[in-house]
This record gives structure tokens, C-alpha cells and sequence, in this order.
């Protein structure tokens, strides 16, 4: 099994994972695809403080992980 359909099941699995999110700051933040040094990932980010949170596992690659974001909004919006 591909980290990819992990990562697919992580999502699912736990979802209750909004597509947006308020920070404390007052931005409204948008799942998107994060970067860090371990790799892409779903999650939000701040202008405020950078990284908020990790909602996935981490994707080898920009576009595994943005096709995963594409799902995931397919899956909410259906
Ligand atoms: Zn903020």
C-alpha cells in the first residue's frame, strides 16, 4: 500500500477537518498544501505563525499532495 492511500485514509479516517479555519489572529485560513523539511502535507498555515497544523502524512511530492487536496474537496462538496 503507497503512502499516497495512506495518507488518503488518514484524511478520511479522521475527518473532521474543516476546509477552512479561524486563526487566533483572525484570518481565515484555507486547507492547503504546506511544505516542510520532511516533505507536503495537507494543513493551514498563518502569515501570523507560519505552520498551524499537519493534517496528513506527508506526500512524496507537490502533486500527490495537491491531487489529495482536490479529492478531499470533492469528497466535502458531494
Ligand atoms: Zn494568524
Amino acid at each position: 500500500m503507497t503512502k499516497f492511500r495512506n495518507a488518503v485514509e488518514n484524511i478520511h479516517s479522521r475527518f473532521r477537518v474543516p476546509l477552512t479555519l479561524r486563526c487566533e489572529c483572525g484570518t481565515i485560513m484555507k486547507l492547503e498544501v504546506c511544505r516542510s523539511q520532511a516533505g507536503y502535507y495537507l494543513g493551514f498555515e498563518c502569515q501570523c505563525s507560519g505552520p498551524y497544523s499537519r493534517e496528513t502524512d506527508y506526500f512524496r511530492n507537490h502533486d500527490e499532495a495537491q491531487l489529495e487536496l482536490e479529492k478531499y474537496r470533492d469528497s466535502v462538496n458531494n
